[in-house]
């Protein structure tokens, strides 16, 4: 029998948010707001790249191959959290092909 259970290392848990928070402050990760769209994107911590954020998703690598916490994603939480900002879960999901 073949089961699918994700690995330890990708599930979505409090220590997981923890730790990819910190890594996203360590690293400096900022989250932006585009003032047309209200679109939101994080900062890319080793490059000028941008990675659109919602509270779901992100088009990050770790967020295109299902893992369910990133750290763009955890800044994006505490960004929404700091100024209780209208930016909690949005409608639809990230679909890259429809930009
Ligand atoms: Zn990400």
């Amino acid at each position: 029998m073949v089961t699918t259970t994700r690995p330890a290392t990708r599930r979505d848990t409090p220590a997981r948010w923890a730790t990819a928070l910190v890594r996203a402050q360590a690293e400096s990760i900022t989250v932006i707001q585009h003032s047309t769209s209200g679109i939101f994107f994080a900062t890319s911590a080793g490059s000028l790249d941008l990675y659109r954020v919602r509270w779901y998703d992100c088009e990050c690598a770790a967020g295109r191959s299902g893992d369910p916490v990133c750290k763009h994603r955890a800044a994006f939480r505490e960004h929404c959290r700091e100024d209780d900002r209208p930016c909690r879960p949005d409608a639809g999901r990230f679909r890259p092909h429809l930009r």
